[in-house]
Order: structure tokens, then C-alpha cells, then sequence
């Protein structure tokens, strides 16, 4: 039984770079969004350092301080933020049914911007570890890796910005990396080998956490699989960069979603379901793009989407 039932013209999922890009656009449509703002409010930006590719910043600009002035934005032309993650969802009728907790939302149009989160290795010490010298957030957690000697995992370009970050407090920082190449563009690359905090090692996995037992990172037990050696690298944590998964598990059986989870979008932020097009309904920014995966595509689909939806309902004679 719902406690409150509210009814909207439109509903963004998501408050990254996306979701708050489709906010501005909507809220300048006087469509009045509501803004869900997920398990992760402001997405990776906001959990980012200094973002120096984001167009009109030309020394760079912080991620929280880029994704609040957005918000500002938004807000200021009439969206409203809410602090909710939706728990179940129903695409099947119109208008769609969203469910937040024992609340029900009733939308005319939706746009999917609930982005992606940080991947894990999914070793069982690894996840009894996470806040005890685990983590998958260098902003967030690099204070308390001061004076510590620490490990990061991954070989792409998110693992060479946290390594960089992170030799800010700790002595060394190990890189491992699973394969024998990188990933990573070359100047992130090029600026991680050339710091002398940072040693790198190849064809490297981790095959166990230590430091269950006392709820405190004490080391990672490591294998070289080229060589066969096995080995411990004392360390005090361990920081996660190895990518990240599409948050659209609960649009499994009524989105298309590719062999990795991603939402498949026809022409930028179309969706479909068995090939045909739900109308009405739009994605943009990391959850349904596996390809570039940058600030300001995120952006541009989430313009994209909010233009969308304005035709859509205007089409509807909203
Ligand atoms: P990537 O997909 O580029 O790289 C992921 C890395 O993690 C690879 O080295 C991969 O190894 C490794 N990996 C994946 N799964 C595992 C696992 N289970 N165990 C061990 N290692 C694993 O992801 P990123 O997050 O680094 O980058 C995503 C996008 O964001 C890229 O386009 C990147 O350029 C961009 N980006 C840009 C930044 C900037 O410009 N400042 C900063 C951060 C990201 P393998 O190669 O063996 O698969």
C-alpha cells in the first residue's frame, strides 16, 4: 500500500553530469523535473579531483565544484532534487510507475541517468575489507593512506589519476596491473611512470586480501601469472581502479541491455525492448555508454534526452 502518490511530466534517475544537464535543459522547458538523486548523488564527478578536460575551464575545475554549480543551475530554473533511489519500476504501461520505497511516482516520461559504479575485484576478503583499507574511492578515502605504504589496483587511465592522487599522503603507492600492457592514455601514463612514489607490477593478481581476521589491511597476497610466483606485498590499503559497472540491473527484462549491462540506445538515447522503442523513455551518460565514458558526452546525451522528452510530450499535448 503506497503512502504518497505523486504524478509528474517527467522523472530524471540520476544526479551526475547526465542527469543534471537533462535537469537544466527540462527545467528551462518548465517541465518542472524531479530529480532522483541515487545511491551515489552527483556520480563520479563528485567523487573526482581535477577535471581538466571539461571544455571552458581552462585550468581544470573540480569535480563536486562542477557538479554543484550544475545543480545550482538546475534548481535555479525550477528541478527539483530529491534525496531517493527508486526500488522498483514499471515501464510496461503509461504513465510509467516508479516505486521509492512505500512511495509511488507516476511519470510521463522518464530519462535514465543513474550512470555507473566502480567495479571490484569480488574476493571475499577483498569486500570484508572495504572501509577497514579497502576502497574504490582515492578522494574520498587518500587522507587515511597518510604515511602508509598502499597498492592500486588497475592499468587504465582511472587507476594512474588515483595513483598519482594518492602518492599526495602515501609514501609509496604499488601499481598493479593484471595484464602485461596498459590501458592508460599515454600522458597519464607517461606522468605515473616518471613519479618516483610509484612502482608498477605486470601480469600481477591479487588472489587474497590479508587482514580479515583483525578487520585491518595488512597486505595482499599476490601471483604472478607469467612467472608463476607467488608472493605478499605488505601494504596498509588498497585502492580499486578498475573500472566500472552500468547501474541498470532493475531495467533487466524490460530495457535491452548488452552482454556487460549497459542500456542499448538507438540513435544517442533512444531505448528499446526487444528492438522495439519505448516511448517516453530515454537514456544518457555512463549507463548506456560503454564507449567513451567522458564528462561531457554525459552531458551531451543528457541535453539530448531532455530535448527528447519535450518533443515526446509536447507531441502528447502536455
Ligand atoms: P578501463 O576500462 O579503461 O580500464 C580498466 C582497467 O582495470 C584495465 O587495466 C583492466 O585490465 C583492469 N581490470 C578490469 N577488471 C579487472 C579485474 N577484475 N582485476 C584486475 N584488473 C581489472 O577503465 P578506467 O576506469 O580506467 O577508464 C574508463 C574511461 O574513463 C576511459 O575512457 C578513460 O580514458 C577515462 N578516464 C579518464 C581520466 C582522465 O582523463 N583524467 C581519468 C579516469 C578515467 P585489462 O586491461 O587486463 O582488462
Amino acid at each position: 500500500m503506497s503512502d504518497q502518490i505523486e504524478i509528474r511530466d517527467t522523472v530524471i534517475l540520476g544526479s551526475g553530469c547526465a542527469g543534471l544537464t537533462a535537469a537544466i535543459y527540462a527545467a528551462r522547458s518548465n517541465l518542472k523535473p524531479l530529480v532522483l538523486e541515487g545511491h551515489e548523488p552527483g556520480g563520479q564527478l563528485s567523487i573526482t579531483t581535477l577535471v581538466e578536460n571539461f571544455p571552458g575551464w581552462p585550468d581544470g575545475v573540480q569535480g563536486p565544484e562542477l557538479i554543484e554549480n550544475m545543480k545550482k543551475q538546475a534548481t535555479r530554473f525550477g528541478a527539483e532534487l530529491r534525496m531517493a533511489h527508486l526500488s522498483t519500476v514499471d515501464l510496461t504501461t503509461t504513465p510509467f510507475t516508479l516505486g521509492i520505497g512505500k512511495d509511488t511516482i507516476h511519470t510521463r516520461s522518464l530519462i535514465i541517468a543513474s550512470g555507473a559504479s566502480a567495479r571490484w575485484l569480488g574476493l571475499p576478503s577483498e569486500q570484508a575489507l572495504i572501509g577497514f583499507g579497502v576502497s574504490s574511492c582515492a578522494t574520498c578515502d587518500g587522507f587515511f593512506a597518510s604515511g602508509k605504504e598502499i597498492a592500486v589496483i588497475g592499468g587504465g587511465d582511472s587507476a594512474m589519476e588515483e595513483a598519482l592522487f594518492l602518492t599526495r599522503f602515501a609514501t609509496k603507492v604499488t601499481l598493479i596491473n593484471r595484464s602485461e600492457n596498459f590501458r592508460a592514455s599515454r600522458i597519464m601514463l607517461e606522468r605515473a611512470v616518471a613519479h618516483p612514489q610509484i612502482e608498477f607490477l605486470h601480469n600481477t593478481l591479487v588472489e587474497e586480501v590479508l587482514g580479515v581476521e583483525e578487520k585491518d589491511l595488512k597486505g595482499l597476497k599476490l601471483f604472478n601469472k607469467k612467472t608463476g610466483e607467488r608472493w605478499t606485498l605488505p601494504v596498509s590499503f588498497m585502492f580499486l581502479g578498475i573500472g566500472h559497472i552500468p547501474n541498470a540491473r532493475m531495467f533487466e527484462g524490460q530495457l535491452d541491455l548488452d552482454a556487460d549491462g549497459y542500456i542499448k540506445t538507438q540513435e544517442n538515447v533512444f531505448v528499446s525492448m526487444m528492438g522495439q522503442r519505448i516511448p517516453g523513455v530515454y537514456a544518457c551518460g555512463d549507463v548506456q555508454d560503454r564507449r567513451y565514458r567522458q564528462a561531457i558526452t554525459a552531458a551531451g546525451t543528457g541535453c539530448m534526452a531532455a530535448l527528447e522528452v519535450e518533443k515526446y510530450l509536447e507531441e502528447q499535448g502536455r
